[in-house]
């Protein structure tokens, strides 16, 4: 077992006065792809804002390899390694791809990082080479998929805090989608964590699956069991 490169206490976090998160604790071990699954307003994007600093918990705490993130500016915990490629993912269609790909390296004092950076991408993502100048509304669906990945993985994370990549995707991209990641875990010891509605995709990719349920964690399992779990489908997934 590989330690934990994201631990998460008794986080409680929301839009207002009444929290969406209800102290939720979860693991997240390094190098490996957690999948959180739930019905639609489980609070699974609330988790993800949460983690990027996007929104500030109002109890609990976050550790990013044994470290508390408490108060860290949000660009600070991209240098620190955290990524976020939120629904919707965020393109800037009236910036190319290329451009869209340098705000993800804008960080890098390092010029030279930064390019190299951008032509491993290049190479991970051959359409998005092959569009470098067209600008980001003029990519289809799986394009935009790809270059907010790419965006999110210019910055070279440790953790890739994914939401909803599967959404408005044929099936094939999504199977693409998937194999990337599997890749970049196996090979470039990537940790994930990915929330999806795409439940069988989300586990058939993941080694550990987060259940999540009005706020709440209720399961913690690896990925197989939790497929293999008729009653805990029917209960919370849906299938
Ligand atoms: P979905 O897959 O539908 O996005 P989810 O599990 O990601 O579901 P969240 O989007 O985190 O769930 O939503 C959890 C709760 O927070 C819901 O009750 C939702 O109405 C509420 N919520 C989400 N975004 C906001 C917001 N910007 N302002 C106020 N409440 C919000």
């Amino acid at each position: 077992m590989s330690a934990d490169l994201l631990a998460v206490d008794g986080l409680v976090a929301g839009y207002g006065a009444a929290p969406v998160l209800h102290a939720v604790d979860l693991r997240v071990p390094a190098g490996t792809i957690t999948a959180v699954v739930g019905a639609n307003g489980a609070g699974k994007t609330t988790l993800l804002r949460t983690l990027s600093g996007m929104l500030r918990p109002t109890a609990g705490r976050v550790l990013l390899d044994g470290e508390d993130l408490r108060g860290t500016p949000v660009e600070q915990l991209v240098r620190r390694g955290m990524a976020h490629v939120p629904e919707g993912r965020g393109v800037i269609g009236e910036l190319t791809v290329e451009e869209n790909l340098r705000l993800g390296a804008l960080w890098r004092r390092d010029r030279t990082d930064a390019a190299r950076a951008l032509d491993e991408i290049y190479q991970l993502f051959e359409p998005l080479a092959r569009r470098r100048r067209h600008l980001g509304h003029q990519l289809s669906g799986g394009e935009r998929q790809m270059l907010a990945l790419g965006r999110a993985l210019v910055a070279r994370p440790r953790l890739l805090l994914l939401d909803e990549p599967s959404l408005g995707l044929a099936p094939r991209v999504v199977a693409q989608t998937m194999a990337l990641l599997r890749n970049l875990r196996d090979n470039a010891g990537l940790t994930v964590l990915l929330v999806e509605q795409n439940v069988r995709s989300a586990l058939a990719v993941a080694d550990q699956g987060v259940v999540m349920s009005l706020g709440r964690v209720v399961t913690t399992a690896p990925a197989d069991r939790l497929r293999d779990d008729a009653d805990l489908r029917h209960a919370y997934l849906g299938f």
